[in-house]
């Protein structure tokens, strides 16, 4: 059965940034997938409340690390609605720490997600987007990707390389009318910067111009206007969201 409504995917869509992706396109009208990999209880009360206000909505769980859960993911997306036209490449992970003392663990882990989990999703997205005759990629990356991080090795590589990857797949893609951005936000208030000491959030606050740090929906509404009609003619273009914190 082929849904009438677009639908979105946004991954890692019930917690932080995710889930304000999730929430915002889903107030325009979105059929919204979630995934996640273990926030199930946050993924299965988002679609609760979707459901209950009318609107359509599923949770997957998938590693999005894992070409066989990734495969997974789309299928059951395909069989439930029949079409794909949106993803949010969102889902990310940090395990920082200083070059001298990081293990080649923590930097293939962060890769295995940030880096090849995204590719992963789009390789197995890209047929039903091009079936969709308007399909979106947008990929959030970091400003950590743009201009490097204290104890960011693994993650600001993964970053940059979501960012080089982006350019090549709308470079390729543009001609089946799928436009690829990315979304580099910078100090965003969510649980994966409430772990970092006062230390270093008083002093990413003086880095930033308008002098707060970002909310969840800062993110989603410049995603909210890539995934729209608004932005077809854009693609391969990488949007700072950082409260002014780095200018070029
Ligand atoms: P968050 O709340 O920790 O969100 C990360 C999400 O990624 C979670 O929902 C998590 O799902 C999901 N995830 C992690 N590994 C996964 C995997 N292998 N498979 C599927 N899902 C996975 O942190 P956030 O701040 O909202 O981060 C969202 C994105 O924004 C990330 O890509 C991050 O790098 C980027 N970003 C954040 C900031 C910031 O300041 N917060 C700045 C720049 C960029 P589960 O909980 O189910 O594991």
């Amino acid at each position: 059965m082929s849904s009438t409504q677009k639908v979105a995917l946004v991954t890692g869509g019930a917690t932080g940034i995710g889930l304000a992706i999730s929430q915002q396109l889903l107030s325009e009208g979105f059929t919204v997938v979630v995934n996640y990999q273990a926030s199930q209880v946050a993924a299965d009360a988002f679609v609760t409340s979707a459901l209950a206000n009318g609107h359509v909505a599923l949770a997957v769980q998938a590693n999005i690390g894992v070409a066989s859960d990734v495969a997974r993911l789309i299928e059951t997306i395909l069989s439930s609605f029949g079409r794909l036209d949106v993803v949010v490449n969102n889902a990310g992970i940090t395990e920082d720490g200083l070059m001298l003392r990081m293990s080649e663990e923590q930097f293939d882990r962060v890769i295995q997600t940030n880096l090849k989990g995204v590719w992963l999703v789009c390789k197995h997205a890209l047929k039903p987007l091009m079936q969709s005759g308007q399909g979106r990629i947008i990929n959030i990356a970091s400003v950590a990707g743009l201009m490097g991080n204290f104890g960011q090795s693994n993650y600001a590589a993964a970053k940059a390389g979501v960012i080089g990857m982006s350019k090549t797949i709308a470079r390729e893609m543009a001609s089946r009318a799928i436009t690829v951005n990315v979304v580099a936000p910078g100090f965003i208030e969510t649980r994966m910067t409430d772990k970092l000491s006062d230390s270093i959030k008083e002093s990413a606050l003086t880095m930033i111009p308008l002098k707060r740090f970002g909310q969840p929906s800062d993110i989603a509404h410049m995603v909210s206007f890539l995934a729209s009609d608004k932005a077809q003619y854009i693609t391969g273009q990488t949007f700072v969201v950082d409260g002014g914190m780095t200018m070029y």
